[in-house]
């Protein structure tokens, strides 16, 4: 029998959750371990793996939702900045199996949340690369 994750659980009512909207489709809500002030998830409530298996659909109207969190973040939290992000698979730090998009304010360097990109490209080649997923698109 299929196990409820954690955010059918909140859909469902089961779990209690900080709502912060609520839609046919979408639901947000803060995040229980709030990196900064105000962080978000929004999410679908139809369950789908993660943002990669999402409907495109459904898929935009998370990321509507997100847009507007992150908007009222900056208008009335203060934040400066705001990362959305969604982690697809345990590899890249998925660890509920539910698509959900995260909505992070950002006050001040430091707060919790770092997010470091290496260039890490020498020996790779990126015209093959770019061939290889642009022909798939
Ligand atoms: P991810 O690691 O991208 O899958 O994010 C899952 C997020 O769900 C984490 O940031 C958790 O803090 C959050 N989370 C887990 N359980 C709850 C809950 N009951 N209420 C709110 N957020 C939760």
């Amino acid at each position: 029998m299929y196990e409820k994750d954690i955010f059918c659980k909140i859909i469902d009512g089961e779990i209690p959750c900080y709502k912060l909207y609520e839609d046919d489709d979408v639901l947000a809500f803060l995040d229980i371990s709030q990196v900064t002030k105000g962080h978000a998830l929004v999410i679908s409530k139809k369950h789908f793996d993660n943002f990669l298996s999402t409907p495109q659909e459904v898929m935009h109207k998370v990321m509507d939702v997100a847009q507007r969190i992150g908007q009222v973040d900056i208008k009335l939290l203060g934040a400066k900045g705001v990362n959305i992000l969604s982690n697809c698979y345990p590899a890249a730090g998925q660890s509920v199996m539910h698509f959900h998009v995260h909505v992070i304010p950002r006050y001040e360097q430091g707060e919790g949340i770092e997010i470091t990109m290496k260039n890490n490209s020498e020996g790779l080649n990126l015209p093959v690369i770019a061939e290889q997923i642009k022909d798939n698109l």
